[in-house]
């Protein structure tokens, strides 16, 4: 069977195209080329690293991982190119409007929908039929979203998908940064697409002056240690007392440098329908979660990237959130939750409750 690659170049360049096409389709509207060339920021990975800005996630700092991340190469040894993939995830500006008689939560909105780990890689595997389609064979891969030591945001940008944004994010001038990323490491060579050389960020330091933590640090990076994002789904632990005001009312990751970014001033659709809001999960009734069951939580949760923080996570977070909020309404679910199995939850709940107390003594104060 003749295939794409019994001729060169100019069906080279078609192949891409289709590629892209293809991909597109599939649901993915940024899509460009890369060698698997060393990231020229391993460098910098490697001092926020020795800085200790990964704060407890030791698996970024394994050998393995490291080796991985400085050459691209020792993931897939025969790779020639690297596509990578980008697609949007709802903008918080489209969050459903919630009527509650208390007081509501936030999540992160790429958590909205569906785990973009099952979706995306279901998207990438269907793109990879098709590329195998058109060789006429099977083309060594390997599929890649947030799921392994690879730096995804040069990658992107080195394939043309935009620039890394003083939030540490990826920022495309027409999507912005509400984008998963994805890549497909492919034995098979296609021309690289030219880099995005411009920053665009420009004097602009609305993120760094967002941030509740200060956490965004001057290069680019962002130290772990004071990321309500690391805090409220990473942290398996108790959240430091200095970091649970800042947290208001976010209660899985945390959006603030996206959403003072002038860049995600315009609302991009979502081009997979599987990320759409799920009922209940982007602006949910605190009290309602406080009291979540495990298996309401299994259930509410199943298949979403929210169950990462586990039951107990989601709770100590609903919990602080309560006492940030301020409302005295929330003292019997606060009270009710010092009962809790979970350790982590009473010592939350047990904050909650005193921070309750002296916002309503502040509000006094003021009347
Ligand atoms: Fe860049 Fe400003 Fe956006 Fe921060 S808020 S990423 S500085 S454009």
């Amino acid at each position: 069977m003749a295939s794409r690659f019994t001729s060169k170049s100019s069906s080279d360049n078609s192949l891409k195209e289709s590629i892209k096409e293809e991909a597109r389709r599939l649901g993915f509207p940024l899509v460009g080329v890369t060698t698997p060339d060393a990231p020229e920021h391993f460098a910098l990975y490697e001092a926020w690293l020795a800085a200790g800005h990964h704060a407890a996630m030791r698996y970024l700092e394994t050998e393995r991982a490291r080796v991985r991340r400085a050459n691209p190469r020792k993931i897939l040894p025969e790779a020639q190119s690297i596509i990578v993939l980008a697609a949007p995830y709802p903008n918080p500006k489209t969050a459903p409007k919630v009527r509650a008689e208390s007081s509501v939560g936030k999540v992160a909105a790429y958590a909205w929908g569906e785990d973009y780990h099952e979706v995306l890689v279901r998207q990438m595997r269907a793109l990879v039929a098709f590329i195998e389609a058109e060789a006429g064979r099977a083309v060594p891969h390997k599929l890649y979203t947030d799921t392994g030591p690879v730096l995804e945001r040069e990658l992107a940008s080195r394939a043309g998908l935009g620039w890394i944004g003083k939030n540490a994010c990826l920022i495309h001038p027409d999507y912005g940064s509400y984008l998963f990323l994805a890549e497909i490491f492919l034995a098979l060579p296609l021309e690289p697409d030219s880099p995005f050389e411009d920053d665009r960020c420009g004097s602009c330091t609305r993120c760094i002056d967002a941030c509740p933590t200060q956490a965004i640090l001057p290069n680019r990076t962002v130290d772990s240690n004071r990321c309500l994002s690391y805090w409220t789904i990473e942290a398996r632990g108790e959240i430091p007392e200095a970091i649970r005001p800042a947290m208001g009312t976010w209660i899985f990751g945390c959006d603030i440098c996206q959403e003072v970014c002038p860049w995600n001033r315009k609302e991009s659709p979502i081009t997979m329908q599987a990320f759409a809001p799920r009922a209940g999960v982007p602006r949910p009734v605190l009290m309602e979660e406080l009291a979540l069951s495990p298996q309401a939580f299994n259930r509410k949760f199943k298949g979403s990237a929210v169950k990462r923080t586990k039951r107990r996570g989601y709770l100590r977070n609903a919990a602080i959130a309560l006492g940030n909020a301020g409302d005295p309404s929330a003292r019997p679910a606060l009270q009710n939750a010092l009962l809790e199995e979970e350790p982590l939850v009473r010592d939350a709940a047990a904050w909650a409750l005193r921070r309750l107390d002296e916002k309503v003594n502040e509000k006094e104060k003021l009347s």
